[in-house]
């Protein structure tokens, strides 16, 4: 075997691997890379995602945002659904994100590569993000949940808001998930009437966190406690959130054909969703205290 061809094998043996490792523990059991039909949500907001990765187009004649880069292996995906609505991947200006955990950032590197879109990113998940994971409290030293370091061109902070044409989205410091957790909101016009969106960043806690006595993060319970006031004070009318199951994607998608009533128009499943996930946290934290005890 020639030394360059052996390199070449070199090298692909060497990218499986760590592709592979990555591949397995970020999507096993998951339906991160189920494809699921690109969609219209309303106005100017589009469902580019997979069957439970929600990620969202926003166009605007100045280019375009999109809400979440989903895993390495997403973006592909990503791509087609773009160009089957009829718009430009490479009309993506702006990247922003739900929160700093792989599902929603692993393709974030890829995506500013091929786009040159600008990154901006909640102040406390910037370090995590910079790092590919590494800084991330509790999966920092995990190995399979490890991504691409992507670069961050704005930081931003509670309130901030981010806009390109006419469309501004408002930054909302939601954190507990990850200590920079994000949910977005922004009016959106359709049929001449004005709607308020809200892109839940994640109202869950994970399988393992500590509630208490937490050394990595301290005021994990607190920070909680705060985003489901946040939560609970937002006026939502158009209910969208990090993954499709928090607002029951797909079951509205499936209801767009009967051409009733926008699905995705839904203020009680919201408050619903707010609700029921309080009191799972809420129960988690009790949980968690009288273990301590
Ligand atoms: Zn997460």
């Amino acid at each position: 075997m020639k030394l360059s061809k052996l390199i070449v094998v070199v090298a692909f043996v060497a990218a499986v691997a760590v592709c592979g490792v990555a591949f397995s523990g970020q999507t096993a059991g998951s339906e991160f890379l189920v494809p699921f039909p690109a969609h219209h949500v309303m106005g100017n907001i589009y469902f580019v995602g997979s069957k439970s990765l929600g990620i969202y187009l926003i166009t605007t004649p100045q280019g375009h945002i999109l809400v979440n880069a989903g895993l390495a292996e997403s973006v592909p995906g990503i791509q087609e659904s773009v160009a089957k609505l009829g718009f430009k991947f490479s009309d993506i200006k702006i990247l922003l994100i739900s929160h700093a955990h792989y599902d929603h950032d692993a393709g974030a590197a890829r995506i500013k590569e091929l786009t040159g879109a600008k990154y901006m990113v909640m102040d406390a998940d910037v370090p995590v993000v910079e790092s590919g994971g590494k800084e991330d409290f509790f999966y920092g030293d995990r190995n399979d949940q490890r991504y691409p370091a992507a670069h961050v061109e704005r930081v931003l902070h509670d309130g901030d808001t981010v806009t390109l044409g006419e469309t501004m989205l408002t930054a909302r410091l939601t954190a507990g998930h990850t200590k920079g957790c994000t949910t977005w909101t922004m009016k959106v016009q359709d049929g001449g009437k004005g709607y308020d969106v809200v892109i839940v960043g994640s109202p869950n806690v994970n399988e393992g966190y500590k509630l208490v006595s937490n050394a990595a993060y301290p005021q994990i319970a607190g920070d909680y406690e705060r985003m489901f006031q946040v939560l609970r004070s937002l006026h939502c009318d158009v209910f969208l959130g990090a993954h499709g199951g928090y607002y029951g994607m797909e079951a509205k998608y499936a209801r767009l054909k009967d051409g009733g009533a926008n699905p995705f128009i839904d203020p009680d499943g919201y408050k619903n969703y707010v609700n029921e996930r309080e009191t799972a946290f809420q129960a988690e934290l009790a949980k968690q205290r009288a273990a301590s005890r």
